[in-house]
């Protein structure tokens, strides 16, 4: 399977589909990535906050995969905001995950209260051009973050990861995105199981139709609006069927009525709210 790449406006590129690690205890990282790996999964998203950093980077050291072959995406936590807290939480992420880069480096939440990631945004800007992060960007960022760090700041993020899923699109927040050139990945891409996504008619139809889960039906919709993704699992079955995703393709009307399954179903917290 040759997964697509999404062209981002720094010039680098993305693996579309990859493995997210969010509440993988470190115990099981190594274990989960290193099956990942044999999936054929090589685009992997972690945060300091995810506490398993030093998981995924065991489990690339052994594997023997070629470091340019790879995508590794961390983030920086609500408390590391500032010039020099975000320096030195860059360092320390790069130390645990063993690696002399990543290729993409996110502000983890805008966290307004704190009004500070526009001093953060800076400093990745100047992560970037150390060579040690090769794209940055950031997550949960909504219009009106985005917008300031547009008007104050030099650089365009290159990404904005945001909770998205068919009953939950943000459809703003995607809109400004595409206006801009920056890529959207949507995380929770299956709804993390909060909403009975993968039971609603509108998926289970053309599941049953084409022969695949639930679940592929969903990342198939992310696919082909061009949205990057990296579905959890731990189960390495799930993680085959995940990467399953390239030899069918949902048709218009199939996406459609997917696509009409808006509900404004919010799983996570609201960007606002988070310090
Ligand atoms: P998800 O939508 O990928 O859901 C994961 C859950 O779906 C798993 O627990 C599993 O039970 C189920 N699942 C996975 N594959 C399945 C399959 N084939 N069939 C049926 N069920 C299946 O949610 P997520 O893990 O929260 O999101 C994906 C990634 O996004 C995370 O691992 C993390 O990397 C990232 N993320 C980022 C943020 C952020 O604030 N930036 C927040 C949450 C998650």
């Amino acid at each position: 399977t040759s997964v697509p790449r999404i062209q981002l406006n720094d010039g680098n590129s993305i693996p579309q589909l990859g493995f997210g690690v969010f509440k993988v205890d470190l115990n099981e990282t190594e274990r989960i990535v290193t099956d990942a790996l044999d999936v054929g999964y090589r685009h992997f998203d972690t945060a300091r906050i995810y506490g398993n950093e030093q998981g995924v980077g065991r489990a690339i050291a052994n594997a023997g995969v070629p470091r340019e072959e790879l995508f590794v995406t961390t983030k920086i936590w609500n408390d590391d905001h500032g010039t020099q807290s975000a320096f030195d939480a860059f360092d320390a992420s790069l130390e645990r995950l063993g690696l002399d880069y990543v290729d993409l480096y996110l502000i983890h939440w805008p966290t307004p209260a704190q009004d500070r990631y526009v001093e953060t945004w800076r400093a990745l800007e100047a992560i970037r051009e150390s060579g040690r992060a090769r794209s940055i960007g950031v997550s949960n960022f909504l219009v009106p973050h985005l917008e300031r760090l547009l008007d104050e700041t030099a650089v365009v993020p290159a990404i904005d990861q945001i909770e998205l899923h068919p009953a939950h699109q943000q459809p703003a927040t995607a809109a400004f995105a595409a206006e801009h050139g920056i890529a959207v990945e949507a995380w929770g891409p299956l709804g993390q199981g909060k909403y009975p996504l993968l039971e609603l008619p509108e998926i289970v139809g053309p599941a049953e139709a084409h022969g695949t889960s639930p679940a592929q039906v969903v990342l198939r919709w992310h696919l082909q609006r061009g949205y990057i993704v990296f579905p959890k699992t731990t189960s390495r079955a799930r993680m085959q069927q995940n990467f399953d995703v390239f030899d069918f393709e949902l048709g218009d009307d199939e996406m459609q009525a997917i696509t009409e399954l808006e509900r404004e179903r919010r799983g996570g917290s609201h960007p606002d709210a988070v310090n």
